[in-house]
């Protein structure tokens, strides 16, 4: 008996004229997400079907569509002919041995010779008669048993719904840039915009010698988490060592982060006018640490001229932050103890509501444009 996967898909529905559009971008994103695995994806009407594949890797293949994003829910079916005996004994297969059931049938070809309420009745009926520990409940079953008869003469039999990620699927909202850290915010930002269909370039500044390869290695092991959402990532690698010695050296120590911070956003709008960014991203929430203060925010947000800047954890809380990081699976790689760049000649004071006129008076020490241009030549690009 043939195995197909239902995917069904969310928001795609709203989207009036643009729905092929939509469409097409999340079926090559089904593809992605299967590349190396045998299957094929047909789309009869309003949902996709997945199958010839390897029965063995079912389970895999759920979990690998259930993470691509626009899809609302999945289930695993089993496809016998639209023939009443036939799709009872696929039923009997899938039938639980007790508790309370629904069936729920759905008639896409009307020539079937029951209707839905009569089918639900028939295969309802004999359920109870072949399984005496079942019960019907209509309003809150434990159980249901879908009953799908296809325009095609298919039937596909299945119970229960598996929960997609949900969203929008990458590719329909645009490119940004995300400020991809080791930490534990910042790809719980890239996520949060990658699910409303963003394209994520990853930029991550590193000071190497003062951090080790660990720490690159722990980032791109980041990356490559988030890429699994995304069906593959860019990741930008740029270093900061220079910048972060030239402000060591000429500035006062309680400005290396708000300068810094000025550096790694000049450098991301430079990235995203070369890649075709439309907005930089980052992991800040507001108050979280002395640089994330509005003052501070609004010192590194004003080098940027021309590009929005999205943060989408600004209101939320470092345990909700960590709570989304263990469901999206970042977590436990962020929290290994590997140094940051933010953390190399970090200050014992750092200055919480840095003042403009001595942002720009310190910064004047500096030779802004040389140190971004040797920055960008030190960019290194890994692909996910
Ligand atoms: P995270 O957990 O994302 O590192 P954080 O709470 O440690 O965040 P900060 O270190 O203040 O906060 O960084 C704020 C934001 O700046 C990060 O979320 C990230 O977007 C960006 N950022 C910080 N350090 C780096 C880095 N080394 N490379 C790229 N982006 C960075
Ligand atoms: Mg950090």
């Amino acid at each position: 008996m043939e195995k197909v996967i239902i995917v069904r898909y969310c928001e795609i529905h709203l989207k009036g004229k643009n729905r092929g559009y939509f469409e097409k971008i999340f079926m090559m994103n089904l593809e992605k997400a299967l590349v190396g695995i045998r299957h094929e994806i047909r789309k009869p009407s309003g949902r996709y079907i997945v199958e010839n594949f390897d029965q063995t890797r079912t389970e895999e293949i759920l979990e690998k569509l259930s993470r691509v994003f626009g899809t609302h829910t999945l289930s695993s079916a089993y496809k016998v002919p639209a023939e009443l005996e036939m799709i009872y004994d696929t039923v009997k297969k899938i039938a639980p041995e007790s508790g309370s059931f629904k069936v729920i049938t759905n008639r896409a070809n009307k020539s079937f010779p029951l209707n839905s309420m009569q089918l639900n009745a028939e295969i309802g009926g004999r359920l109870l008669q072949d399984f005496p520990n079942l019960t019907v409940d209509v309003h809150a079953p434990q159980h249901e048993i879908c009953i799908d008869i296809r325009e095609n003469g298919d039937a596909l039999i299945f119970s229960g719904h598996i929960k997609g990620a949900g969203g929008m699927p990458v590719g329909t909202s645009g490119k940004g840039v995300l400020l991809l850290s080791g930490g534990i915010d910042s790809p719980v930002a890239g996520y949060m915009i990658a699910k409303r269909g963003m394209v994520l370039e990853a930029l991550h500044f590193h000071s190497y010698p003062y951090t080790n390869m660990q720490a690159r290695e722990k980032v791109e092991e980041l990356a490559r988490i988030l890429s699994g959402y995304t069906g593959g990532m860019t990741l930008h690698v740029v270093s900061v060592t220079h910048i972060q010695e030239a402000i060591h050296k000429h500035c006062p120590a309680e400005m290396m982060i708000t300068l810094l911070r000025r550096f790694m956003m000049r450098i991301a709008e430079r990235l995203a006018e070369q890649v075709g960014g439309q907005c930089i991203i980052t992991g800040e929430s507001l108050g979280q640490v002395a640089s994330q203060t509005i003052e501070g925010m609004t010192s590194s947000g004003s080098v940027v001229e021309n590009l929005p800047i999205l943060r989408p954890l600004v209101g939320f809380d470092k345990t909700e932050i960590i709570e989304r990081a263990r469901e999206i699976g970042t977590f436990e790689t962020s929290i290994q103890p590997y140094e940051d760049c933010c953390t190399v000649f970090l200050p014992k004071h750092p200055l919480i509501r840095p003042k403009t006129e001595d942002v720009l008076r310190a910064e004047q020490k500096l030779d802004v444009e040389a140190l971004l241009e040797e920055a960008m030549l030190s960019s290194e690009t890994v692909r996910l």
